[in-house]
């Protein structure tokens, strides 16, 4: 036997469950893997509440871990027991032990650890592409980061400060505001009530080519309004709550705007993806461009504690889950 969490219907914290479950075994292309550390990601909410569906009940939700290969199904050529691996994506982390398709799975280089990877493999993943792929930033741009201080933010604030990029961060609190200077974000808003004139004042008129909002329905409108004739509007996610349906109108009238909706799992899909933008991000953490900032941690059994801080908008930087 092994222990994981799972929830056996959508709700609140209470949901998730502390539980016994057998120890599952590798199939062909499979990688059994002990995990050492298990990430906290926004997206776990989603799927506890069913803003996301999980395919059936009981289920072990979570998408980030990092722990040992201890034993691999057939067909499998591209990790051995033994390897300490890392993965973002498939859902079933909430455990001590869980199976993985063996494609999903990166070797960690020496340098990262289980816990940094934990931190790092999706969140960190998920900055690599929004900088680099979804909208390719350049030094000498500004840019606006929504939650700058959370696990997604702090990230996405180093990283654009080591492109050259200057980030004006939104937060809610002068405490999450300072950890986002610390991080690299050259101008911080708190609170969105007068968004669009703080991002006037701070670009000279300029406005922004790009807009990172991982907040959704209380900022959609107000994002629009902080961009460039255009400009990309890059809507990634709902903390709180999802985004209405959007009139096309409303795009051309706020200067021909662009609008993306974009996740990770399709900017990893590939193979050669997955390996270039994990390559990247660990050369970023190795060189300390980045750091991986790990600000909390709690044992897995207590993963509704931890549910109920992300969700209180208590925590800043990553969250990891020891089990
Ligand atoms: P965070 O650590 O950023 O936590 C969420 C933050 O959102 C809070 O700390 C809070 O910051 C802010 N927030 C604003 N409004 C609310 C609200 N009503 N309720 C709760 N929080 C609110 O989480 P993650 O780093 O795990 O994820 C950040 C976002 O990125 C999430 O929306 C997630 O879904 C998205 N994401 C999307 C991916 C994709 O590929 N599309 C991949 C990974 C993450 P503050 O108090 O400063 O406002």
């Amino acid at each position: 036997m092994s222990k994981a969490v799972r929830i056996h219907g959508y709700g609140g914290p209470d949901v998730l469950r502390w539980e016994d479950v057998p120890l599952p075994e590798p199939g062909p292309g499979e990688a059994l893997i002990e995990q050492k550390a298990i990430g906290l990601n926004y997206i776990d909410v989603y799927f506890r509440t069913g803003l996301y569906k999980v395919s059936g009940f009981p289920a072990v939700i979570g998408q980030e871990g990092a722990g040992l290969v201890v034993a691999t199904g057939q067909d499998v050529h591209s990790v051995a027991v033994g390897d300490r691996v890392a993965y973002a994506g498939p859902l079933g982390a909430y455990a001590g032990s869980r199976v993985i398709q063996a494609d999903r799975l990166v070797r960690l280089p020496d340098a990262i650890s289980f816990e940094t990877a934990a931190c790092i493999m999706l969140k960190g993943m998920t900055a690599q592409y929004l900088l680099h792929t979804t909208y390719k930033v350049r030094a000498g741009q500004t840019i606006l980061v929504h939650a700058a201080a959370g696990g997604v933010g702090l990230l996405m604030c180093q990283w654009a400060r080591h492109l050259g990029v200057t980030v004006i961060g939104v937060v809610s609190t002068e405490e999450k505001a300072a950890l986002a200077r610390d991080n690299g974000a050259t101008h911080v808003v708190v609170g969105t009530q007068s968004l669009a004139s703080d991002v006037k004042r701070i670009t000279a008129g300029a406005m922004v080519p790009v807009v990172y909002d991982s907040v959704g329905r209380d900022t959609f409108k107000t994002s629009l309004e902080c961009l460039a004739p255009l400009g990309l509007m890059v809507t990634y996610g709902s903390a709180s709550g999802p985004v209405p349906p959007v009139d096309p109108s409303m795009l051309s009238a706020k200067g021909s705007l662009f609008l993306t909706r974009p996740s990770l799992a399709t900017y990893t899909a590939k193979r050669s993806d997955l390996e270039t933008s994990a390559g990247d991000l660990f050369s970023v953490i190795a060189s300390g461009a980045v750091q991986a900032g790990l600000h909390q941690s709690f044992p897995l059994r207590d993963a509704a504690a931890a549910h109920t801080a992300l969700e209180a908008r208590q925590t800043t930087g990553s969250t990891v889950l020891v089990p």
